[in-house]
């Protein structure tokens, strides 16, 4: 397993804010104390302007530099373009790697399937999966199928890859929730699966695999992972049921799918959040 990541992102942080230093931190302490999985460790790049500009307004991108709060969930923070472009190049990089046929995972914050092209909101300022599955398309990929396990919808992404040729977005989270959207799917490529708030995990899989069965048929050539982690039963942010070992399922289901595969880490504010992600990469390895 390839882990990309840079302690640079842990430098940042608002005061009581759920998307916290520790989430990262307490990520990579684990996964370095561990022996069951063996870690190759990437330092991450910042992503470049003309790998940005694919997803995101010139307009948006000088907005990321004028210290004013995009909404009560998103400040700005000094710098924020910049960590924002090392999360954005850390997906690029497990792109790149997925395509070498490694199993890679990038390990950052800010998390951001919420950017839209135009907008920074929900803890996202520039999004990194989008810009990641561009970049792919860009550099000779046919078809990338974006799989989006965050318990929140994935607007952003949604909103910029929405009728893009080559592309197909499947987004599997709790609604209502945190941001509204997602209840149906959306253009010819974005295909919703809400869920309801409780849903106890057994059904919570049966959804994942009916969301997998669509993304078979797209017949992607490569897969992007957003891997969020807050549809735990302990989330502090939302009210599903999955626990350490639907995070392990997924991660064999889509190993079994035998297409290069790589995966970003998005949201998951619960404590647990180390064993969650090393679940999930357990089950990524075949572990
Ligand atoms: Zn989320």
């Amino acid at each position: 397993m390839k882990i990309i990541t840079d302690e640079r992102c842990t430098s940042y942080c608002h005061p009581g804010h759920p998307e916290r230093p520790e989430r990262v931190r307490d990520a990579v302490a684990h996964l370095k104390r561990q022996k069951e999985l063996p870690v190759t460790w990437v330092a991450a790049k910042s992503a470049d302007d003309a790998a940005v500009k694919r997803a995101h307004s010139p307009r948006h991108i000088a907005r990321l530099e004028e210290p004013i709060d995009f909404d009560a969930d998103t400040p700005h923070f000094n710098g924020i373009g910049e960590y924002a472009r090392c999360s954005t190049g850390a997906a690029i990089q497990a792109a790149q790697l997925a395509r070498a046929g490694e199993m890679s995972f990038s390990l950052m914050r800010p998390p951001g399937h919420h950017a839209t092209r135009d907008q920074a909101m929900g803890f996202c300022y520039l999004n990194s999966i989008a810009i990641a599955t561009l970049d792919a398309l860009a550099s000779g990929v046919k078809r990338v199928a974006v799989f989006d396990f965050d318990v929140h919808h994935g607007n952003g992404t949604e909103a910029i890859l929405v009728n893009h040729h080559g592309t197909a977005f499947f987004s599997i989270h709790q609604h209502p929730c945190y941001p509204g959207t997602g209840a149906a799917n959306v253009g010819h490529n974005c295909f919703n699966f809400p869920v309801a708030p409780g849903t106890p995990h057994r059904e919570y899989r049966a959804v994942f695999s009916k969301a997998l069965d669509g993304l078979k048929k797209f017949k992607p050539d490569l897969i992007a992972v957003s891997a969020g982690f807050d549809a735990y039963a302990r989330d502090p942010l939302a009210q599903e049921t999955l626990e350490a070992e639907d995070f392990h399922w997924l991660g064999e289901e889509l190993r079994a799918l035998g297409t290069p595969v790589f995966s970003i880490l998005e949201g998951g504010y619960s404590e647990d959040l180390p064993g969650l992600i090393f679940a999930y990469l357990q089950g990524l390895e075949g572990k």
